[in-house]
């Protein structure tokens, strides 16, 4: 269960947000966005008020993964202050930087201008009533979302790995961030993405492409949950690319493990 803390003077700032949940990765490329993204929708399917804010300010693919690479966010003025309002898709409000640099730009972005865009993202979002509001944090364990993670009064963080050797150490370091004395925020659980591959004309086989069992190992060794395990499948791909994310087909199989992944946050 995911137990808010008391609030700090930032959560206040979101007093109709009841969770904010992290999603991280030690390293980049392991799916973090991809199921930050299918999350959100699982927990939107579920009934659950949600939000999506992009916070992997060095490359956000927010837009893109909800197909709204075109949409301008207005601003609305909220007891006489400037709110941006998210965009609202498949049922999940989102907010991303990419919606006002260009992708190019936010590469180059100093760790002060970083944090204080996303702290902006957070507190001047029109976000009103969310059950969840979820960060796509950027990967790693820098000092960006040290500071990020510090000022923002977190329920508690989803850590996404895949099974590979090297992905599971950085992921280690990526749940050791969110437990240390200074932060202490608490650890979900962790997700195994990429966990096998199934081929479609061999659908009793699977593959364990990253190797196997690489994410229950280290979360019995660091006494935190397997949260779920989705597999490697074009159509997550797909669904990536194309901003249709799985898990808005409930019924398929991947739409089934994002929906039990979600289920497994509640
Ligand atoms: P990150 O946010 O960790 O950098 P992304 O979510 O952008 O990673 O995913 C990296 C690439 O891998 C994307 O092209 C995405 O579509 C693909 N991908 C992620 N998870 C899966 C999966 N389970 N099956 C197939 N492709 C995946």
């Amino acid at each position: 269960k995911v137990k808010p803390k008391a609030p700090k003077a930032e959560a206040k700032m979101l007093p109709e947000v009841k969770n904010i949940v992290a999603v991280a990765s030690g390293k980049g490329g392991v799916g973090k966005s991809t199921v930050a993204s299918n999350l959100a929708v699982a927990l939107s399917n579920m009934g659950y008020k949600v939000g999506l804010l992009d916070a992997d300010v060095y490359g956000p693919s927010i837009p893109k993964m909800f197909k709204t690479e075109d949409a301008r966010p207005v601003l609305k003025k909220v007891d006489g202050k400037d709110k941006i309002v998210p965009v609202e898709k498949y049922g999940v409000k989102n907010l991303s930087i990419g919606y006002f640099v260009n992708p190019e730009d936010a590469l180059v972005w100093r760790g002060a201008m970083a944090t204080n865009a996303l702290k902006q993202l957070i507190s001047d979002g029109d976000w009103g009533e969310l059950d969840y509001l979820l960060l796509d944090l950027p990967p790693g364990t820098s000092d960006i979302h040290l500071t990020a993670v510090q000022t923002i009064s977190l329920a508690g963080a989803v850590v996404v790995s895949t099974p590979q050797d090297v992905a599971l150490a950085d992921a280690r370091k990526g749940i050791s961030m969110f437990t240390g004395e200074k932060i202490n925020v608490p650890v979900l659980g962790l997700v195994e993405n990429m966990a096998w591959f199934t081929p479609a004309e061999l659908p009793e086989n699977k593959y364990y492409i990253f190797g196997e069992g690489g994410c229950k190992k280290l979360a019995e060794e660091l006494k935190v949950r397997l949260l779920g395990q989705i597999p490697i499948v074009q159509s997550i791909r797909e669904g990536g690319d194309n901003g249709e994310p799985s898990a808005l087909n409930p019924d398929s199989i991947t739409g089934q493990a994002f929906a039990k992944l979600g289920q497994a946050v509640v």
